[in-house]
């Protein structure tokens, strides 16, 4: 596959960085997955600004503009023949000539392109849907989930406790048994045909999945949604449980720590929200 990598275009086989760069040595830098089908991005500008703003709140400077984020993301799902793409976005504040932690003066940062296939986009049809297992987890991360930084070291082993034991993926709850998010996912409960996800602060990424789907459902209207705070109880006694993100779009989870969630079948309010969202993600 053609990677980019610093202002060039080259086999992802090909692509160097220095070990002093700082997003090998620290994690030092932000990231993004867009999703993109037979070419067609979903949340192109939404993503690109949630990176805008990670790396202003880091202090990386890097002023690549929206249309210069569009023809550089263009030529890469050119370059790879507009499959299901992942279309990997990092910026790292690039290579110091030492290791120190202080953020250097006058360092270029590493921007760095790739892409890699995803699912091909889900149907809102149950019976072709493989609902999800997860189980729950103490949320051991950092106090600032909300930025999407490169060093995901606290999401990786939170994912492989769930993987290691046959789950799909990993419900973490603070210390107050709260819902935060999934170890890579943003997560949703329905009650009572209402959506209820918790609110955006510092403990969860806010997901442009889930800012996607809360927008297509309030302006549908039909289906009441709730951002609040959601306790481990409410979750065990779901309707359904839902989990998002780019690569997944919206994954009906039918199991919590082997306990099937309500009926331990996808629900109506999945088939329903799937359905609006794969009519209206490509307007996003
Ligand atoms: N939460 C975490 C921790 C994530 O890593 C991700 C995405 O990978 C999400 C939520 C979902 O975000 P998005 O919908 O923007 O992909």
């Amino acid at each position: 596959s053609i990677a980019f990598l610093n202002g060039e275009f080259l086999p992802l086989s090909e692509a160097r960085i220095s070990p002093l760069d700082r997003g090998f040595l620290f994690g030092d830098g932000i990231y993004e997955v867009v999703p993109s089908y037979q070419g067609k991005l979903v949340g192109m500008v939404p993503h690109i600004e949630r990176m805008q703003s990670g790396l202003a709140s880091i202090g990386i400077k890097f002023d690549w503009s929206m249309d210069k984020w569009q023809t550089v993301i263009d030529q890469l799902l050119e370059q790879n023949g507009k499959g299901n793409l992942g279309v990997y976005i990092h910026v790292s504040r690039g290579a110091d000539t030492k290791r120190f932690h202080a953020y250097p003066d006058n360092v270029e940062p590493t921007v760095f392109l790739f892409c890699y296939d995803i699912p091909s986009s889900p149907t809102a049809d149950a019976s072709k849907t493989k609902g999800l297992k997860v189980n729950t987890q103490q949320d051991l991360r950092w106090q600032r989930c909300n930025i999407k930084s490169t060093s995901l070291l606290g999401n990786v082993m939170h994912f492989q406790q769930g993987y290691a034991n046959g789950y799909h993926e990993s419900l973490l709850f603070n210390e107050n048994n709260e819902l935060t998010e999934a170890s890579s996912c943003n997560a949703y409960i329905v009650k009572d045909g209402v959506v209820i996800t918790p609110p955006l602060d510092n403990q969860i990424l806010p997901g442009v999945t889930r800012k996607i789907l809360l927008d297509i459902l309030r302006k549908d209207g039909s289906i009441t949604v709730e951002e609040r705070v959601v306790n481990m109880h409410e979750v065990k006694n779901a309707d359904e449980v839902w989990i998002t993100s780019s690569s997944k779009d919206i994954a009906a989870v039918i199991e919590v720590d082997g306990q099937p969630v309500a009926d331990g079948k996808i629900g109506p309010v999945w088939q329903k929200a799937m359905q609006l969202f794969s009519e209206q993600k490509f307007n996003y």
